[in-house]
Parts: structure tokens; C-alpha cells; sequence
């Protein structure tokens, strides 16, 4: 099992799990020498700091084999290969990729795959994870934005910081949110929490 964070969070979010790379929120010039190992591109939701648009247009040109996978939405404004909706898998030759809905404010999907017998969730930009299947996993990639003492810190000193921190760090999930999920959905104790999308100020 081998994965990279290219990078994860605001500025942008790219992560490579063996030939699967999710999310292509970077610059071309930072991936183009992993992709030649990317057999899988699987795409989250729309929002720049996801997909780079130039970037995915250079995958679709310079690396034509690597099958892109998106939600409707996805499709509409960037175009996919495969087109997926939540809670019917996609078959491929390496893996089936099911996929779930995240809450957020565009359509976005998690996802969750076997690899060698090991199970794999990743899931980002979502305040909840309640549709994601109930099964248990060896890998879990999961937003872990803010802690939720430090968001409840700063919203009572919020007249100071002039917005209000609480609606913004409600879109996404918690530290806290994210190490229960974690308890409840691993296979043991081995099984590894990577911690995405975790924001500057809140974390
Ligand atoms: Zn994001
Ligand atoms: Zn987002």
C-alpha cells in the first residue's frame, strides 16, 4: 500500500493511493511524474481547489489512458470518462469504486474501494459522514478541518474576528467528527486515520 498527500486543503488537494489519484487541485507541473503510474483519476466535486482546470485538461491530453471518474456535476462542467452515482459501483479492471454523498455546498462524493484485500475510504468536504457505507476499513482518508474547542474559542471572541468562524467550519468535518468515524469503521487497531483537508487556522 503506498499513498502520497500531494497536497490536501484549502490551497489545494491532489492524494495518490497506488495507481488511484484523487483530485487534481494542483498545478500540472507538480504531478506529471507520478502520472505515469495513475491508472484512476477520481474526482470529488467541482469546487478550484479540487480541480484545476488546466491541470485536468493536461491529464485528458498528455495522459489519455488514465480513466477520469466524476458525479453528474462533474461531468457537466469538466467532462469524465465515467460518469458515477452514489450507491452504484463502478467497475473497472483493478477495482470497484463506490461512491457515496457528502454534504457540502455542490454535489460531492466520497469513496470507498478495495486494494489487495484492503479497504480503502476517502471522503473530503463534507459536514457529515452518514452516507458513507457501514463497513470497516485498513485506510481511512478523511477531512479532519477544525478542531471543534478551538471554532467554539474563537465564536465567542467572534466581534474581534468580524466573521463569523462557526458558519464557514460547519461545511466541513471535524477533527473530532472524523476520529469518531475512525473508531467506529476500523478493522483494528492498525488501521491508519490520514487526516485531510485540515484548515490553517482551525486544526
Ligand atoms: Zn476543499
Ligand atoms: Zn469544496
Amino acid at each position: 500500500m503506498y499513498y502520497e498527500i500531494i497536497s490536501s486543503g484549502s490551497k489545494g488537494n491532489c492524494v495518490i493511493i497506488n495507481d488511484v489519484m484523487v483530485d487534481c487541485g494542483v498545478s500540472f507541473n507538480k504531478i506529471k511524474d507520478y502520472l505515469y503510474d495513475v491508472k484512476y483519476l477520481l474526482l470529488t466535486h467541482i469546487h478550484s481547489d479540487h480541480i484545476r482546470p488546466t491541470t485536468l485538461e493536461n491529464i485528458k491530453k498528455l495522459f489519455p489512458k488514465i480513466q477520469i471518474i466524476g458525479n453528474h456535476e462533474v461531468h457537466q462542467m469538466y467532462g469524465v470518462n465515467t460518469i458515477v452515482n452514489a450507491g452504484f459501483p463502478v467497475e473497472t479492471d483493478d477495482y470497484k469504486f463506490t461512491s457515496f454523498e457528502c454534504e457540502h455546498d455542490v454535489l460531492t462524493y466520497g469513496y470507498t474501494w478495495v486494494h489487495e484485500g484492503e479497504y480503502i475510504i476517502y471522503a473530503t468536504d463534507t459536514s457529515s459522514l452518514e452516507n458513507a457505507p457501514n463497513l470497516h476499513f485498513d485506510y481511512l482518508f478523511l477531512e479532519s478541518n477544525h478542531c471543534e474547542k478551538k471554532i467554539e474559542m474563537i465564536q465567542e471572541q467572534r466581534n474581534n474576528f468580524g466573521y463569523d468562524a462557526y458558519a464557514g467550519a460547519k461545511r466541513h468535518l471535524s477533527t473530532q467528527q472524523a476520529k469518531a468515524f475512525y473508531y467506529t469503521h476500523r478493522r483494528n487497531r492498525g488501521s491508519q486515520f490520514i487526516e485531510l483537508h485540515k484548515s490553517s487556522r482551525f486544526y
